[in-house]
């Protein structure tokens, strides 16, 4: 595995490859969801790269850019282990440049993650886009957690006619049903165990589906009820499009839910 630190690096390897290019960018922190990535990367592609970076644009003031936590040396280990050919791990001043164009994204991007951060999604779009051209990938592989993210980038490779397919990948979880995250590591142990009733309300959602109920408002309160004790930002049941819906449609639905826990926000969704 080569360690890449600057884009004209990055850049005249990849004029020289002419097979499938897999890219996936991260923020680092590596835990299972990005390994379960980079391995679906790894056998669909002859070479791999992944991008560690934790990208200022996408944070709001006050957010936590500075606590993220970084761990590059287990990080390296860890792509090495999963056999990635390139690792890109630039500065901030090796990617940004002090005006630039920026990009904007749609009006959509501003209700659920984007209404308690606006403009978040602008700076994902915004430091994709720009992995993007540097890595120039044929597939690239995003988590279904972030599942907002995964729908406009979705969008904007379709909108800017990009020729790159986004690959979207399972939640992985813990044994006990939380789904990983960088930030899981805020939580202390009791915010650790009462973060539980989040996936237990997801999977009674899906169960109480599974029998037959389509009404959203029933589903929704069901969730409600099971996370009741929680510090509940926003229960949403939308289709693949992030279009609010009534009446939940089979294979076109996402229910998202995202709780609180101090200033560490969870999210969490289910696809049917
Ligand atoms: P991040 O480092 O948080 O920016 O995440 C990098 C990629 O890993 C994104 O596409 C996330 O959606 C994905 N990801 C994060 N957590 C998980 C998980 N638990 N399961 C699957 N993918 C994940």
């Amino acid at each position: 595995m080569q360690i890449l630190k600057t884009i004209e690096e990055l850049q005249s390897i990849r004029k020289t490859i002419t097979s499938n290019v897999g890219f996936v960018p991260t923020m680092g922190a590596l835990h299972d969801g990005h390994i379960s990535l980079i391995k679906k990367a790894r056998a669909e592609n002859e070479i791999v790269i992944v991008s560690i970076f934790v990208n200022p644009t996408q944070f709001l003031p006050g957010e936590d850019l500075d606590a993220y936590p970084r761990k590059d040396e287990a990080d390296k280990k860890i792509c090495e282990l999963c056999k990635v050919d390139y690792l890109f791990m630039p500065e901030i001043s090796t990617m940004y440049s002090k005006e630039e164009v920026s990009i904007k994204a749609p009006n959509k991007s501003y209700i659920l993650e984007g209404l308690t951060r606006p403009g978040h999604f602008d700076g994902v779009l915004q430091v994709v886009l720009k992995l993007f051209g540097i890595t120039q990938p044929t597939n690239a592989y995003f988590g279904k957690k972030d599942a907002q993210q995964l729908s406009l980038i979705t969008q904007m490779t379709k909108d800017l006619f990009l020729p790159i397919n986004i690959i979207a990948c399972e939640i992985v979880r813990e044994n006990d049903g939380l789904a990983l995250s960088s930030r899981n590591v805020y939580l202390n142990s009791n915010q650790r165990q009462e973060a539980l009733l989040i996936s237990k309300s997801l999977y009674s959602a899906g169960a109480l589906i599974a029998k037959g109920e389509l009404d959203t408002n029933i589903v929704k309160n069901k969730i409600l009820e099971i996370m009741k004790s929680l510090d509940v930002e926003y229960v949403a049941i939308v289709d693949r499009e992030f279009n609010e819906i009534n009446k939940i449609e089979l294979k076109n639905t996402i229910i998202l839910v995202v709780a609180r826990f101090g200033n560490t926000r969870l999210l969490d969704n289910i696809w049917l």
